[in-house]
């Protein structure tokens, strides 16, 4: 069954980022709590964005005193979101090391409450990030003990420093994706590779009516997440998405840059969009197989969270030893691929 989703043509004026295209279809009006939200298709290339991409001043301000609250409607981490973030982190790294160099110098853009950067730091990778959102750099810093600062990404001078770094559902938040990705490729050192994470508006993460977000500038397909990184100067190393994957997951690594975009992709934007509605979205076995989980799981970790996360702070505590260094003294490590066999 279809979606019948009211597709009318934009006025919008500002040209699209990933193929300068100027036609753009209007493809929803609301965001996820009903508010007014316009979102577009480009009729090129099947980016999909705002209809208005919003300005430098906007973007800082909103990330520095509102997202998280709008967000997760909370400053600082509840116990909850702590145990979620530490058993993402330590399913990420196991999904990255085989990726990473051995002693690589490991760099988080949007590092959150700070556990990516603290899981790698635990597993013997320097690591360090940044977060421009204050009540969760704090946490990293003053109770994780992470190598977080509080900046943004065009805070760092574009010098080649890193190693290996991370962007977990971050490239959605950018005005300009292509911009940010150009930025971090300046932050790579020549084999540096890059991890990539974010919706995959290809497969049904949200119902069709909770799609669409103000903080979400845009929403990628494979498609045009692999040209906007091919655009920025990269090619794809590896695919970790799973199959009918919510997130999109690649690792990519320097190259020239690139335009050229899937002459399928915007039928493929649209057949997304129009893949369910919300009684189709919701009644999916494979829907109601994972919200059981979440809820087996969210009750778990709501008996003793107090408990468990005591026992993992004070564990990373324990680790912790070259958190706090500032980051101009760290070294650079050795260049050995470590692969999975
Ligand atoms: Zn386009």
């Amino acid at each position: 069954m279809s979606r019948s989703i009211q597709i009318e043509r934009s006025s919008r004026s500002q040209p699209c980022e990933l193929c300068s295209g100027h036609e753009f279809d209007i493809v929803s009006r609301i965001d996820r709590r009903s508010d007014p939200l316009s979102t577009v298709a480009c009729r090129s290339c099947g980016l999909v964005s705002h209809e208005s991409i919003p300005s430098d001043a906007d973007v800082e301000q909103y990330y520095a005193h509102d997202y998280r609250n709008d967000y997760h409607g909370e400053h600082t981490p509840s116990s909850h979101r702590i145990l979620r973030a530490w058993e993402g982190a330590q399913w990420l790294l196991n999904l990255l090391r085989p990726y990473v160099r051995q002693g690589s110098r490991v760099f988080e853009v949007g590092a959150g409450i700070g556990f990516n950067v603290k899981s790698f730091e635990a597993d013997g990778f320097q690591a360090e990030g940044i977060e421009p959102g204050q009540g969760f750099q704090k946490y990293s810093q003053d109770v994780l003990r992470a190598n977080v600062k509080c900046l943004s990404l065009f805070d760092m001078s574009p010098t080649p420093q890193y190693d290996f770094i991370l962007l977990v559902h971050v490239i959605e938040h950018f005005n300009s994706p292509k911009k940010a990705l150009e930025h971090i490729r300046h932050l790579l050192r020549p084999d540096g590779r890059l991890y990539v994470e974010c919706p995959n508006l290809a497969e049904p993460h949200a119902a069709p009516r909770k799609l669409f977000h103000y903080a979400h500038i845009y929403n990628f397909t494979p498609d045009t997440l692999v040209a906007m990184a091919e655009a920025a100067g990269f090619k794809t190393v590896a695919r970790l998405t799973e199959r009918h994957g919510k997130a999109l997951r690649y690792v990519f690594e320097k190259s020239e840059p690139k335009c050229e975009v899937s002459s399928a992709s915007y039928g493929n934007t649209i057949a997304s969009l129009r893949r369910y509605n919300d009684f189709t979205y919701h009644a999916r076995p494979r829907y109601l197989w994972q919200r059981l989980k979440r809820d087996v799981r969210f009750a778990s970790n709501h008996i003793l969270p107090t408990l468990r996360v005591h026992r993992i702070l004070n564990r990373l505590q324990q680790t912790s030893g070259g958190g706090t260094a500032p980051s101009d003294t760290i070294s650079a490590g050795s260049a050995t691929y470590v692969r999975a066999t």
